[in-house]
């Protein structure tokens, strides 16, 4: 069926998260077009509740890109977390151990931001499209197709850019066997909820407790942003405000008699925990970027982070080939980004390992965690590895690039 509605554009990017504006705001940057699609309509992308920790180099690619207003005005800046464990808090203090620190914004405040720039600069964002699929990407003229406002439509371009999360169509459009996965599920999720309350601690608080992991971040000075170690498939009706609050105070209780501010809880969720590597993040004229290539544990804050990772040096390497005509970069992709993947996937799993209580764990098991504790927060070594990984490593491409 030829579509009733063809576009051309150089490339064509699949779902507005964090990876698919990003990439298309920087692209434009470079003088390069792209027209971006999404299943879901603006106001859900705007209000979805996702990370909210941004790592120094993001927040550096956000200020020097021209996307860091709003956040240098209502982002929090943090210098350090507290570990706490067997009733006592420990401070990982960042700013001393590595001169960096981090920015708490929400990804739904970033995700704004990027729909505002693109659209005032005459950016197309296809918002509610369906029946998604790629075409041609083994060739140097793929195509998108979808439906839109209730016609067929193709996109014509030079390149696609999969950037539709790990649920999305892209990576499965590849062909079985091009792509190596690499997984690892968790036994346990984390049930997050938001909070009309001051949050009790300026800085984010990671828990190991007997019961289970628990983490105190926030929002805004006012909103409180908690989660608790739970099931997977944890019922979230078998969880009243009352029993949410009960539990949460238990893993936060200090010797010194801590208590959280509580207050009404207007968001409540149950995310699964897993790690999850595609080899290589590219097939053809197919780029995989963020979520749709990798999947972290949440406890590194890594996962909104490498979205902005990759699509930095996917950008670089698309606007080097339009510019020169050079796909030299551009084969370099996967080989650029999955070292950060890498790194970030080990840290994000020696957090969740350290912080969490694996039902199978025996009291060997937990008295080695607790030793390991001790040790990152007594050992100035252990502790500035700590602190690099969280702050998160720069962003840069290789010397031969500038
Ligand atoms: C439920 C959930 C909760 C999370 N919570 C945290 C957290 O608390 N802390 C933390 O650090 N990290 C968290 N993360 C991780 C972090 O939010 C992600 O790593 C980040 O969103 C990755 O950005 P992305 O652009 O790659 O993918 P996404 O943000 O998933 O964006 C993909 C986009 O593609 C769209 N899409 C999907 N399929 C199609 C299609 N066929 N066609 C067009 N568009 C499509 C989707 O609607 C979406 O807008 C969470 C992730 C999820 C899924």
């Amino acid at each position: 069926m030829p579509p009733s509605r063809t576009l051309r554009t150089q490339v064509g990017i699949v779902g507005a998260g964090p990876a698919g504006l990003l990439l298309s705001h920087l692209l434009h940057l470079e003088g390069i077009e792209s027209i971006v699609i999404e299943t879901q309509t603006r106001a859900h992308i705007e209000e979805r509740v996702r990370a909210g920790v941004l790592e120094h180099g993001t927040v550096d690619l956000l200020n020097a890109t021209g996307l860091g207003d709003r956040m240098r005005r209502e982002g929090l800046v943090h210098h350090g977390i507290e570990l706490r464990f067997n009733g006592r808090g420990h401070r990982i203090d960042f700013h001393a151990l590595t001169g960096r620190g981090i920015t708490v914004y929400a990804q739904h405040e970033v995700i704004k931001d990027l729909v505002a720039v693109r659209t005032s600069a005459g950016g197309q964002i296809l918002f509610e499209v369906a029946e998604v699929r790629i075409e041609d990407f083994d060739t140097t003229a793929p195509r998108i197709r979808f439906q839109h406002d209730g016609e067929d439509c193709l996109i014509a371009c030079d390149y696609i850019a999969g950037c539709d999360g790990f649920r999305g169509v892209c990576r499965p459009a590849v062909p079985a066997g091009a792509l190596r996965c690499y997984e690892k599920v968790y036994p346990f999720g984390w049930l997050g909820i938001l909070a009309e309350a001051p949050p009790a601690s300026d800085e984010l608080i990671y828990a190991n407790h007997e019961r289970g992991f628990a983490l105190m971040s926030m929002r805004t000075p006012q909103i409180t942003r908690l989660y608790l170690q739970c099931h997977p498939d944890e019922d979230l009706s078998l969880w009243p405000d009352d029993r949410i609050w009960d539990e949460l105070q238990r893993r936060f209780a200090t010797t010194d008699g801590f208590r959280l501010n509580e207050g009404p809880i207007f968001q409540k969720g149950v995310t699964a925990m897993r790690s999850f590597v595609t080899e290589p993040m590219q097939y053809g004229r197919l780029y995989l970027a963020g979520d749709a290539a990798h999947i972290v544990p949440p406890t590194g804050a890594k996962g909104l982070n490498l979205a902005a990772a990759d699509v930095f040096v996917l950008s670089n390497a698309l606007a080097h080939a339009f510019r020169t005509g050079s796909e030299a970069r551009l084969a370099r992709y996967s080989e650029i980004c999955l070292r950060r993947v890498w790194r970030a996937q080990h840290f994000s799993w020696w957090m969740t390992s350290l912080l969490h209580r694996f039902e199978d764990a025996s009291g060997f098991d937990h008295r080695r965690q607790l030793a390991e504790l001790d040790q990152v927060t007594s050992s100035c070594a252990a502790a500035t590895t700590l602190a690099e990984n969280y702050t998160g490593l720069p962003f840069t491409l290789p010397g031969e690039y500038s």
